[in-house]
């Protein structure tokens, strides 16, 4: 039955809204602080004493150790879709993603916990499909900070052990349901201090944001995401929503990757070059 619920999920690709909310993931919704697995716990309470007693000194989204673009001077761009579930949206933009499976187009797939949870068979589906790489968008879906501070009006983290929590409890759901392990992370609203960024360092990822932003968190018309992905240059990371299929994005990017491609720009997953 598993099975033939994924290949109808492969098959039909607007079919995939009918591929939602079918598994129930509790078992691998860790109850904060109380119920990690012992191994995690122990990585937890290290991270934790390292770190308990320092202040950030930086806080933003392009600050020490976030990479925003690749360090390349070939023509080519990574598209980064982020999958934010919850309040930020549990919906699936399946015309999107048809679009770039005919086009034979890559992307790199940030995902958060809960939109997993909504999406259960549609994550799997995504999860087997070449073209595309799982990268892990928190469990939570907070701004990572040591202090609770906030981002676009979405509390951050507090304390350390929540910072280890929102990166590892996603990355372990990842792992389970893929086989995979994430190596990126990038936070809800893609915000962070010092700290959090030395964090997703402990657990095994780094931080990717972006230097184009692609659709203002799908809140741009067409025309913006068009004329966004347009300015982009050799090497841009361009960040892009998919758990949104009312707004412009997949308009938008119809129109733009015809011409970025006329412009001699190829697509890439972020995988596949160097960081900078
Ligand atoms: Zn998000």
């Amino acid at each position: 039955m598993r099975l033939l619920q994924l290949v109808l999920c492969l098959m039909i690709p607007f079919m995939l809204n009918g591929c939602t909310n079918e598994k129930n993931l509790s078992t691998y919704d860790v109850q904060l602080n109380t119920h990690l697995p012992a191994d995690d716990l122990a990585i937890k309470n290290r991270i934790v004493m390292k770190y308990r007693n320092q202040q950030p000194k930086q806080w933003g989204e392009n600050i020490s150790g976030v990479y925003t673009a690749l360090n390349t001077r070939d023509k080519v761009i990574a598209l980064t879709l982020d999958a934010c579930g919850g309040p930020a949206g549990s919906g699936y933009d399946a015309e999107l993603i048809y679009y770039l499976r005919q086009r034979n187009i890559p992307a790199t797939l940030f995902v958060n916990s809960r939109w997993i949870d909504a999406n259960y068979w549609t994550f799997l589906a995504l999860s087997q499909i070449p073209l595309f790489e799982i990268e892990n968008h928190g469990y939570l879906h907070k701004p990572l900070s040591a202090n609770g501070r906030s981002a676009w009006g979405i509390k951050g983290t507090e304390g350390v052990g929540a910072m280890v929590d929102e990166v590892l409890v996603n990355h372990r759901k990842i792992q389970h349901i893929t086989g995979k392990p994430p190596k990126f992370f990038r936070s809800g609203t893609a915000y962070y201090d010092d700290i959090g960024v030395k964090v997703v360092g402990e657990v095994g990822e780094r931080v990717v944001n972006y230097n184009v932003l692609g659709d203002a968190g799908a809140t741009f018309s067409a025309e913006q995401v068009k004329n966004a992905l347009l300015s982009a240059k050799p090497g841009s990371i361009v960040l892009l929503h998919m758990n949104k299929p009312n707004g412009g994005t997949a308009e938008g990017l119809k129109a733009a990757i015809p011409e970025l491609i006329s412009r001699g720009y190829r697509f890439v997953k972020l995988t596949e070059f160097p960081l900078r």
